[in-house]
């Protein structure tokens, strides 16, 4: 029911008269899929809110999660400079993948290491490795303070931290300070998973409303 800025007509087709949409999750930029439009699929996408692509394995017109239930819900859409790509903002429900996926695009073909820069991104990947950890702690001795019997030493050892932070502040210098916070952090953290508070959580708390 938003009234697009640009139409059809102002989008330059490929040679089967369609447009390719690059599908990105607007909650962390993560590309999710590539599709197709064709005019029918870009005019019902707009009416409906739902991402309506054209297959061309089918040769239909594709609702985006009509038989899964994965649907995407469009928060926007954008052409690029020369109006020949869109780029869709979702909300992704499920998986975007017919794998099960969550993203299409998992088959690595070059992959260098680099560090996560986005700290949102990192220590969200960071809550989702201590969930995994906790999820399959098999070796009960070293993963001691992630098992449900642990959370006690945990209130403890966060309790510590935080105090020591306190009390050394006034004069620790700001590498150990860094140290210091991580550590409490990813303590923290440890409490966030085993309350189910995940940092979407905490982002939309703290944003204004
Ligand atoms: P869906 O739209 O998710 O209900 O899926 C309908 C059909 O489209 C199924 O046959 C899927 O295998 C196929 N499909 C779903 N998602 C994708 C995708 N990201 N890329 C290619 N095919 C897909
Ligand atoms: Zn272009
Ligand atoms: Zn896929």
């Amino acid at each position: 029911n938003y009234e697009p800025e640009l139409h059809w007509n102002d989008l330059k087709k490929n040679s089967d008269q369609m447009v390719p949409v690059i599908v990105q999750d607007y909650r962390n930029d993560d590309v999710l899929m590539l599709a197709y439009m064709n005019e029918e699929a870009f005019n019902a996408t707009i009416s409906s809110g739902k991402m309506t692509y054209w297959s061309r394995s089918r040769n239909e017109l594709w609702v985006k999660g009509l038989t899964s239930g994965h649907f995407q819900y469009v928060k926007s859409l954008t052409a690029d400079c020369d109006f020949d790509t869109i780029l869709a903002k979702v909300s992704q429900i499920g998986a975007a993948c017919h794998t099960g996926n969550r993203t299409c695009f998992f088959n690595n073909i070059i992959q260098k290491e680099y560090v996560e820069k986005n700290p949102i991104k990192a220590l969200d990947s960071l809550y989702d490795s201590i969930k995994d950890f906790r999820d399959n702690a098999s070796d009960r001795v070293e993963n001691e303070l992630l098992l449900d019997g642990g959370t006690d030493e945990i209130l403890q050892n966060v309790g510590e931290k935080f105090i020591n932070i306190l009390l050394s502040y006034k004069t620790i210098d700001q590498t150990d300070f860094k140290i210091e916070m991580s550590d409490f952090l990813y303590k923290i953290m440890i409490l966030m998973v085993e309350k189910g508070v995940t940092w979407e959580d905490i982002i939309k708390e703290m944003s204004p409303k």
